[in-house]
């Protein structure tokens, strides 16, 4: 990935290539920056190079570092720019960062949480790059891996948060459709690594209407799962506050999910495990609860057990297949039950400060979860319910169920 260094004048000033200088204030990111001379220390700004190509990228990762640019100007690799003096570092200074060059991202970033970027009256009009079935042969329905460029505009997120997501056509009143939210499966970083990408778990809704007996398709998952690349979509948001994953590297993260309520978990795993961030090494424990119909249901199966496998240390992954495994009393297995089968350890981790846990998917599957906790809550004599209700206030018990 990128990383971008804070010099006075251009790192790159190779002939003809294209450099740009942003000033922004509102960034106190590392050693290299504090110990930079006047006149950037009496200015309270940094000066950022930027190769044309990252110019947008890199003006979205500053806000997201609570940063404010107040000047972007073209750069020779001198600080002299068209006649005018730039307020560039010295050669000097800038011989002293480039000794030492640190990229930005290996301060901790202090990230603000971007919220409705786009509004369903101005949506964001993405580019559909792929869609993958994830349900292999045998399982239940179709669920789909469906991936969005969105380098074009301002559009970022955090792990957690969700977008939404308005169909093309109208509705039966012969009005556009309205959005419908779908949590973000891909890292703020996107699949690829670049900024440039956004990714959802979608399932198609497909149920027999009552009055009829048809099938009945849904709207926007059957517009979703059956984009084709290229396609333009109405993208809406950030939103979502509920599920952000803590900046605590050492934290316990407790995920329970259903379905399609792997997606938030997705961006946390791919986050802790997969990038190599500078400023997030997760040295913590993550224990994914995964409650599905059938084995071919389960997503991103591959890519779960191959963590498993890489990070036995760091990442537990408990299956709860409901219509092939059995629990202690011989009927289905759903993740309550294996909630229950963990409950003494569950219990323990819950109530050590570092732990945060992790609802997500259908609706209804909290009550079986709390069921599973007030037995083992129960057997310390303790009233799960009031103890939740502390969780909840401490922000550690986190839902998003649908
Ligand atoms: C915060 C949040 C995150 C979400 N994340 C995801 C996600 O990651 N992945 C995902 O796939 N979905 C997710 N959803 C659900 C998603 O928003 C849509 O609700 C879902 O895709 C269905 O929309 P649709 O337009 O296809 O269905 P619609 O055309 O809107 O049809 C839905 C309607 O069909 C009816 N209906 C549904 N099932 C039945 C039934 N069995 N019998 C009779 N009537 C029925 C109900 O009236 C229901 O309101 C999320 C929802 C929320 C709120």
């Amino acid at each position: 990935m990128y990383s971008p260094s804070i010099s006075g004048v251009a790192a790159n000033s190779e002939s003809g290539s294209r450099i740009f200088i942003y000033e922004v204030e509102g960034m106190r990111q590392n050693e290299t920056t504090d110990q930079m001379s006047q006149p950037i220390r009496r200015s309270g700004s940094v000066f950022i190079t930027v190769p044309y190509d990252r110019m947008n990228q890199e003006m979205r990762r500053i806000a997201r570092m609570g940063g404010k640019i107040l000047s972007i100007r073209p750069s020779n690799g001198t600080a002299e720019t068209n006649g005018q003096v730039a307020p560039v570092s010295t050669g000097q200074q800038s011989q002293k960062s480039e000794a030492t060059p640190k990229p930005m991202t290996q301060a901790k970033e202090k990230v603000q949480v971007p919220v409705n970027l786009y509004k369903p009256a101005n949506p964001y009009i993405g580019k559909c790059i792929s869609t993958e079935e994830l349900v292999r042969e045998g399982g239940d329905g179709t669920v789909k891996h469906v991936k969005f460029d969105i380098s074009g505009g301002n559009l970022h997120y955090l792990e957690g948060q969700s977008i939404g997501i308005i169909p093309d056509g109208t509705d039966k009143n012969g009005k556009p459709h309205k959005i419908r939210l779908y949590s973000i499966a891909s890292t703020r970083h996107g699949d690829d690594v670049d900024d440039k990408t956004v990714s959802l778990c979608v399932r198609r809704l497909e149920y027999k209407s009552p009055e009829t007996g048809e099938t009945v398709y849904g709207v926007c998952s059957t517009f979703l799962t059956g984009l084709e690349p290229g396609a333009d979509v109405k993208i809406t948001g950030p939103v979502g506050k509920e599920m952000l994953l803590p900046e605590d590297e050492d934290a316990t993260i407790i995920m329970m999910a259903t379905g399609t309520g792997i997606a938030p978990f997705r961006a946390y795993l791919w986050r802790m495990f997969k990038e190599n961030n500078p400023g997030y090494k997760f040295k913590g424990l993550a224990w994914l609860f995964f409650g599905v119909a059938y084995t071919p249901n389960i997503l991103y199966k591959e890519e779960l057990e191959q963590l498993q496998r890489e990070f036995p240390d760091n990442f537990r992954l408990t299956y709860a297949i409901s219509r092939e495994q059995k629990n202690v009393d011989g009927g289905k297995m759903y993740i309550q039950n294996r909630i229950q089968e963990n409950a003494d350890e569950l219990w323990d981790l819950v109530q050590k400060p570092k732990t945060h846990t992790y609802i997500c998917g259908l609706k209804g599957m909290e009550g079986g979860i709390d069921e599973g906790m007030s037995a083992a809550a129960g057997k310390f004599g303790v009233n799960w319910a009031d103890y939740q209700k502390q969780l909840k206030k401490d922000h550690r018990w986190h839902v998003e169920t649908y």
